[in-house]
């Protein structure tokens, strides 16, 4: 796969393509951005381009890309290829079968500076086995406690030749002001709802559930990618539902809000659902049948609440629901949550 391939950040390949095409790649990078928009997978298209043979082999010259065919390009796709060090969190090693115990204790959720002094002191020590530039990729970076940070610090500041490294952090300020000021920032944007829908309608899911994911998931592809249709039906059963709730009915309003907040992960998606059905709903009341819904799915119960509701009762349920993100945010109990939520729409 190459730069090509990923969406959304122009400006982050622009820049990476134009070093490569000047030759001119800097040894230490950070990648900054939100969750699943592309950070990692940027990293590794770096190291391909680094070490593609796609040019030697005959192809067309790639100065700023990788042709994601050779063989190079394949192991590092793979995460074999022995000059391309990648290094993550012991927990995230473990569940992958990679991690071997030390001492009996259990994998951190971190990395730690064991880690970080058996790269610098072992495996950056040895040779290049077979790439033309060796590429160490920290992800997330912000998993490094200060010791490992501070254990970086010097092959930050002068790696070993035709070494590049690449801290990948979506929480970068997490990192030591003197481990940022080492790295050439490369900021990676947020993704649009249509970007993220658009990509997962080239993955095979259907217009309707792209929609629906993409407005779940906030911008990460990561995490779009992960929802399976049975949890996203869920959510728009769940939206269905608050949509249909007889205002003059506590008792089913409290069964509602007790059903839903079980797990606070689907209550805080439900939310957020909510939110983007509610817009629908606005921009069915001002633009009416020329309107076009983000949730074709919910396009009928969209209707229904445009001609029973006033445009400002649906910006005071859009007001409620963030009041109930909120909260869900800091630690509220789910069904709680909800049950204010909806005490709002009803009795506000
Ligand atoms: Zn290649």
């Amino acid at each position: 796969m190459p730069f090509s391939e990923l969406i959304g950040q122009d400006r982050a390949v622009g820049s990476l393509r134009s070093a490569l095409r000047r030759g001119t790649v800097h040894h230490a990078f950070l990648f900054a951005g939100p969750a699943g928009v592309g950070k990692g997978t940027a990293a590794r298209l770096l190291a391909q381009a680094l070490n593609c043979e796609g040019l030697a082999r005959g192809g067309p010259p790639l100065p700023d890309d990788s042709c994601g065919a050779c063989a190079p390009c394949r192991k590092i796709a793979k995460g074999v290829h022995p000059d391309v060090l990648l290094l993550e969190e012991e927990r995230a090693m473990a569940r992958a079968g990679r991690w071997e115990p030390r001492g009996g204790r259990a994998p951190s959720k971190d990395i730690v500076v064991d880690q970080v002094r058996d790269l610098v002191d072992r495996r950056l020590a040895l040779r290049r086995f077979e790439g033309r530039t060796r590429v160490v990729i920290v992800d997330p970076a912000d998993a490094m406690n200060h010791q490992a940070q501070n254990a970086l610090l010097k092959t930050l500041e002068e790696p070993p030749d035709d070494t590049a490294l690449v801290l990948v952090a979506s929480a970068p300020d997490a990192l030591l002001p003197t481990i940022r000021s080492r790295c050439l920032r490369v900021p990676f944007a947020p993704l649009s709802d249509g970007q993220v829908a658009s990509r997962l309608e080239a993955e095979g899911r259907s217009p309707e559930k792209a929609r629906l994911a993409a407005a779940l998931a906030g911008g990460s592809l990561g995490r779009a990618l992960e929802l399976d249709d049975e949890a996203l039906e869920a959510r728009r059963v769940a939206v269905e539902a608050a949509a249909g709730l007889p205002p003059g009915d506590a008792g089913a309003w409290i069964a509602y809000a007790r059903a839903q907040g079980e797990d606070r992960e689907a209550a805080r998606e439900t939310c957020e659902l909510l939110l983007v059905w509610l817009r629908d709903v606005l921009v069915l009341q001002a633009a009416g049948a020329r309107a076009r819904p983000a949730l074709a799915d919910l396009a009928g119960a969209a209707r229904a609440a445009a001609a029973a509701l006033s445009p400002a009762e649906v910006l005071r349920r859009i007001g409620r629901v963030r009041q109930a993100l909120a909260a869900l945010r800091q630690n509220a109990g789910p069904a709680l949550a909800l049950e204010r939520m909806l005490i709002g729409w009803f009795h506000g």
